[in-house]
């Protein structure tokens, strides 16, 4: 702040002085031109005005040469009066003088050129005049005054008139000289006699006034001789500001600050003691020295902001180039830590990569774990049936073989009727293990086409065929519940329920429904009654089938283990551990779920869930299986 008001200060100091010294200089230098030229005009004023009054000289004396002239001075008779008027007036004319005239030793005017004028100065006396005395003395008189009977200034040139050594009279000649003063106000001139008193000026308010003050004794001597016609001779309020040299002055002419100024150049004239004074305007002196100061100051105050709008741009261009280097510098910041990031990112999902590759293998893996062990525990089962079938199929093989043999030995006894019961007898047992076999049919599965479209109550009915023989003496109940209305009713799995179609594999479903069934028959093997309830909960989109045992329930520590695989409590044996693994993963390919609860009265509750099924037209080719 403080540098800033520093630098403005010397900011406006510099202006200051620049305009001051340009004014100076420019001041100085019109003053010496002015000089210069006003030089030339009053020199050239003054040879003007001298060689007028030398050139009127001689006048004077020619006339007090001439035989006219002496005779009315030495014989004031009306002939030589006359004669003198004519002469005094012809030569006057040719000469182009004022007037030219005779003074007799005692003052008064005997001729004149004006002789026959009204203003005639003819019988005047002018013995108080100066230049009168001067001549009569011997000398010759120069005077300059205002007429004592024309009232015209003039300048008066006078010569004695000697007749045999004697001054008999004066002869003179009056010119006027107000021609030569012009009127000119912008460049004044004025002639000043020996006392300072202006006579001639080319402003007339100032004639007849002093430059000078005048002493009393002057004052007096300008009174006694009439010179300027008894007037007041007031000083004119002239004010020297400065002299340049003696001739040289600069003055202020009239009162107040705002007087007109000028160079006042002064020529002596010599003789007469006149001076010539001419006066030329300072004023444009001025005004130029002003212009050249405001045009300096201009200059200045634009190299000023020229320097400092030159200096902003450069803090600005300084600014700019720091601004680019920094972006250029976060630029690359940004390049290497994108090149870093790209270098983990690429890293990364190398990684990535090489775990989704390895996960894949191990879902591959897994699946066909899977696979397998679905298959292992189709085996197993199959191995189980296997074990029942052989068991079923032996009975009524040993029945088979018995009526058989029975009924060779009536048809050789001829009895005909027991024959015939016997083969009746023969054709319900192949009937029935035909309906054995069917069943395992069934349970392989390629025994009819697979279908993503499971109808609940087919799939129930097959399993509950397939378990017919250990559900024997099971009290099983099938229940159908109206998820929305809350409604309950028995469930007939032999009719057809085309609104309860499950979206999943028909076989699988059968699959996991055995395995439920199978595990409820164990848990409640050996109790009196088992009781096995079956529940399809239908809602708009999903059907809920739990199966629900009296058996004694799962253990709090073995049910989160349950659908582990290989996971089971029965005897070696009995068992693989894999039904409710395998089932469950069923239900997840199906997009349902299966979980596993205690009932709160007792027994364990199995819950598969599977998305419920549009309904369409039942397929009549699976609508009787
Ligand atoms: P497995 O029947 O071969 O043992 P599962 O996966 O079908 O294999 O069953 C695992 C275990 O779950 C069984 O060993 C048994 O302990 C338990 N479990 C299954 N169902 C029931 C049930 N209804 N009541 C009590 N426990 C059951």
């Amino acid at each position: 702040m403080t540098r800033r008001l520093l630098i403005l200060f010397a900011l406006v100091a510099g202006l200051v002085a620049a305009c001051g010294l340009t004014w100076s200089i420019a001041w100085q230098r019109g003053i010496d031109i002015l000089r210069h030229n006003a030089a030339v005009r009053v020199d050239r004023t003054a040879n003007a005005l001298k060689s007028t009054l030398e050139r009127y000289e001689s006048l004077p004396y020619l006339l007090a040469e001439h035989p006219f002239v002496q005779d009315v001075l030495v014989s004031p008779g009306a002939p030589n009066v006359e004669r003198a008027n004519r002469y005094l007036e012809d030569l006057n004319r040719h000469a182009r003088a004022t007037a030219s005239y005779i003074i007799q030793t005692n003052g008064t005017c005997i001729a004149a050129s004006n002789w026959h004028e009204p203003e005639s100065f003819v019988g005047a006396g002018y013995q108080f005049r100066p230049y009168f005395v001067d001549a009569v003395k011997g000398g010759v008189g120069r005077f300059f005054g205002i007429g004592t009977v024309s009232h015209d200034p003039g300048y008066y040139i006078s010569q004695p008139v000697r007749r045999d050594g004697r001054t008999v009279g004066v002869a003179v000649v009056k010119l006027n000289l107000e021609w030569f003063q012009g009127a000119d106000a912008a460049e004044p001139l004025i002639v000043t006699d020996d006392h300072g008193v202006i006579f001639l000026s080319s402003m007339p308010a100032w004639k007849y006034h002093t430059v000078r003050p005048l002493s009393g004794a002057v004052a007096d001597s300008i009174f006694q001789t009439r010179q300027y016609a008894q007037q007041e001779i007031p000083p004119l309020p002239v004010t020297i500001e400065r002299t340049l040299e003696d001739d040289a002055q600069i003055v202020r002419v009239g009162g107040g600050r705002y007087a007109p100024r000028y160079l006042a150049s002064r020529r002596a004239m010599g003789e007469p003691d006149w001076q010539l004074i001419t006066l030329a305007s300072v004023d444009p002196v001025d005004a130029d020295a002003r212009n050249d100061a405001i045009v300096v100051g201009f200059g200045y105050v634009t190299l000023c902001l020229l320097a400092f709008y030159w200096r902003m741009r450069r803090a600005r261009v300084r600014e700019m180039m720091r601004s680019r280097e920094l972006l250029q510098r976060a630029y690359a910041e940004l390049n290497q830590r994108v090149a870093e990031r790209t270098a983990d990112l690429s890293q990364a999902n190398e990684q990535l990569k090489k775990e989704v590759s390895e996960r894949t293998r191990a879902e591959q893996e897994l699946r066909s774990a899977h696979d397998e062990l679905i298959q292992a525990s189709k085996l197993a089962a199959l191995g189980q049936m296997a074990a029942g079938i052989t068991h079923e199929l032996n009975q009524p093989l040993a029945a088979l073989r018995g009526f058989s043999d029975n009924t060779r030995v009536l048809l050789e006894r001829g009895d005909q009727e027991l024959a015939r019961e016997n083969l009746e007898a023969i054709a319900a047992l192949t009937e029935r293990m035909g309906k054995i076999t069917n069943q395992l049919k069934l349970f392989v599965g390629r025994a009819r086409p697979r279908s993503a479209r499971a109808p609940l109550a087919r799939a129930l009915r097959n399993v509950l065929a397939l378990l017919q023989k250990r559900l024997a003496g099971v009290e099983v109940t099938l229940t159908v519940v109206d998820a929305e209305t809350g409604t309950r009713e028995c469930f007939d799995p032999s009719a057809e329920h085309p609104a309860l179609v499950a979206n999943c594999d028909d076989l699988r479903l059968e699959q996991v429904l055995i395995n439920l069934l199978g595990n409820a028959l164990d848990a409640t093997a050996g109790l009196a009654p088992p009781r096995i309830e079956i529940e399809i909960e239908a809602a708009d989109a999903t059907l809920a089938i739990s199966v629900r045992d009296n058996g004694p329930g799962i253990p709090d520590d073995i049910l989160p283990r349950l659908f582990e695989p290989f996971f089971t409590t029965k005897e070696m044996g009995h068992g693989l551990g894999l039904g409710l693994a395998i089932s469950s993963s069923i239900a997840r390919d199906a997009g349902g779920s299966l979980a596993a609860r205690n009932a709160p009265d007792g027994g364990a509750v199995f819950v598969l869930t599977l998305r419920r099924a549009r309904v369409q037209a039942i397929d009549p080719l699976t609508a009787g299986s």
